[in-house]
This record gives structure tokens, C-alpha cells and sequence, in this order.
């Protein structure tokens, strides 16, 4: 499992900008946040050298950059090291936060799923929500939760954790399992052959019985569902659908694709996540 999550939280000016970067396994963004407005400063296809990406992130920023909040998807311990990152292996051992903690004078390291599950319950879709199981369907499949109000701490990228549920009749993961949730994001087709009841896509069907139910099971009446895949609008359209049968609410951001940095750019005092290994 990950270590606790790590964050420093320093008081800072309002109206200040703050800097997030949001390392994903297909690009990385870099993101400026002022008051209410999250712009993206820069794109990179994520390196396979992680310091290839810090070198890129220190070009980026100006001197005296206040404050930074990062979203990673892969596992880190209590110093900020990454231990692991099934997708990325030449990761593991990066000290991470003593690369880019450098950069700023408050930096908060977190997954990128709290990032997101934070993101939008403070400042995006799902602001004034107090209870809501988020999923963000990317290049991997992660969940989180919120109760009352607050992101409770999940994994993304270790075995055991949502996207590694087996959920599918078949298919090898890398985490050596099979049939493993987030298998079924790799069978997505296009959208002109999704079919009116995504019939065309049924993988995809099974995730979402397999959401759907795990929501009814948490008893939350707030589905959010974000990541990069959301911006198809067929697709969203059709998974609303799909998932407001189960009988909640089901919110989708307009920009589901920077909800992890929108996310790293909102400070979280520390301590105040707890833990539901989902
Ligand atoms: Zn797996």
C-alpha cells in the first residue's frame, strides 16, 4: 500500500497563483490556478526517464514559485520516493519529491485520484457534495471517496485496488492477474461503434454493472465520473445514462480530462484524509 499521504501546508496569499502538475500515464500537464481559473500552461508526453520529466517541469516554472501541488498515479513512501509504478517502472527509487520539492516553498505530493476526488468536490462539478464515490476512467481505472465532505485516501497502482478488481471473464494484466476492471478501458471502441446501449462495447458494460453496484453498495447518492475518456461526448452521454439507473446522481465535469490538476492545485491540511482501500 502507499504511504500516508505526504503534504505541506504552508498558509499563502489569496489570489496567488498556484502551480500543479498532474504526471499521468500517457501526458503530464502543467496547470496554473488563479482565483477561480485553472488554465494549462504546458503538455508533455510523460517520459519514461522521470527526471527527464523534472527537468522539464524546472524549465516551466518561474523563480519564487509559491506553491506547488502534484498528482501522481503510482505508489510513494513517506519521503516522497516513488516505490512503485507498474506502467512506468523506471520510476521506482525516484525521489520524487526531493526533485520537484525543490521548486516551490509549499509542495503537496498525492494520488491522482484524491487529486481529482478533491478537485471536483471543492472547486469543480461536485462542489457542495458531502458524500460521493468518484471514478476516473484514463488510461487506468481509479475510484475515491468522499464523505462528509472529505477525500478519503485510496490506491491506484497497486494490485488489489479498483482497477485490478477481477470483474472480466478473461484478459491478462500486468499486475498478473486476470480480468482485472480497468482491462475493459482497453476494449473501448469508437464511438460511432459503441452502439445506442453501448452494446458494442461489452467490457464496458460489465464496468459499469460492477460501478453501479459498488456505488449502491457505498450508499452514496453522488457518482462522479471524470479522466480523460469522459471527454468523448457519446460515451459520457451513454455512461450517465447507464449509471443513473442505479438511481444516484451522476455528475460529469466539462473538463473531466484536468480534474487531477485541479485537484493538486487545492490544498488539503494535512491529516485531514483518511484511508478506504478501494
Ligand atoms: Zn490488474
Amino acid at each position: 500500500m502507499t504511504a500516508p499521504l505526504t503534504a505541506y501546508a504552508t498558509a499563502y496569499g489569496p489570489g496567488r497563483p498556484i502551480w500543479a502538475v498532474d504526471i499521468g500515464g500517457t501526458k503530464s500537464l502543467l496547470g496554473r490556478f488563479v482565483g477561480r481559473k485553472l488554465t494549462v500552461a504546458a503538455v508533455i508526453r510523460t517520459p519514461d526517464d522521470p527526471a527527464l520529466l523534472a527537468g522539464w517541469v524546472r524549465r516551466q516554472f518561474p523563480r519564487g514559485t509559491a506553491q506547488l501541488g502534484i498528482a501522481f498515479p503510482g505508489g510513494l513512501d513517506e519521503n516522497g520516493r516513488v516505490t512503485t509504478w507498474p506502467s512506468r517502472p523506471g520510476w521506482s527509487g525516484y525521489r520524487l519529491r526531493d526533485e520537484l520539492g525543490r521548486i516551490a516553498h509549499t509542495v503537496v505530493l498525492r494520488d491522482d485520484c484524491e487529486s481529482a476526488a478533491a478537485g471536483e468536490i471543492t472547486r469543480g462539478i461536485a462542489k457542495g457534495r458531502s458524500d460521493a464515490f468518484v471514478a476516473v476512467l484514463g488510461t487506468e481505472l481509479s475510484g475515491a471517496l468522499v464523505l462528509d465532505g472529505k477525500v478519503r485516501r485510496t490506491v491506484t497502482a497497486e494490485p488489489r485496488t479498483l482497477g485490478h478488481l477481477a470483474i472480466l471473464p478473461g484478459g491478462s494484466c500486468r499486475c498478473g492477474g486476470t480480468g482485472c476492471a480497468q482491462l475493459a478501458l482497453r476494449t473501448l471502441p469508437a464511438d460511432d461503434r459503441l452502439g445506442a446501449r453501448l452494446e458494442g462495447w461489452p467490457d464496458g458494460l460489465r464496468l459499469l454493472t460492477f460501478l453501479g453496484d459498488l456505488a449502491r453498495f457505498l450508499t452514496v447518492p453522488t457518482v462522479v465520473l471524470t479522466g480523460g475518456l469522459l471527454a468523448r461526448p457519446v460515451l459520457r452521454a451513454q455512461l450517465r445514462v447507464r449509471m443513473e439507473a442505479y438511481g444516484v446522481e451522476v455528475l460529469v465535469p466539462t473538463r473531466p480530462g484536468l480534474s487531477s490538476l485541479l485537484g493538486a492545485a487545492v490544498l488539503e491540511p494535512a491529516g485531514g484524509a483518511g484511508r478506504a482501500p478501494l
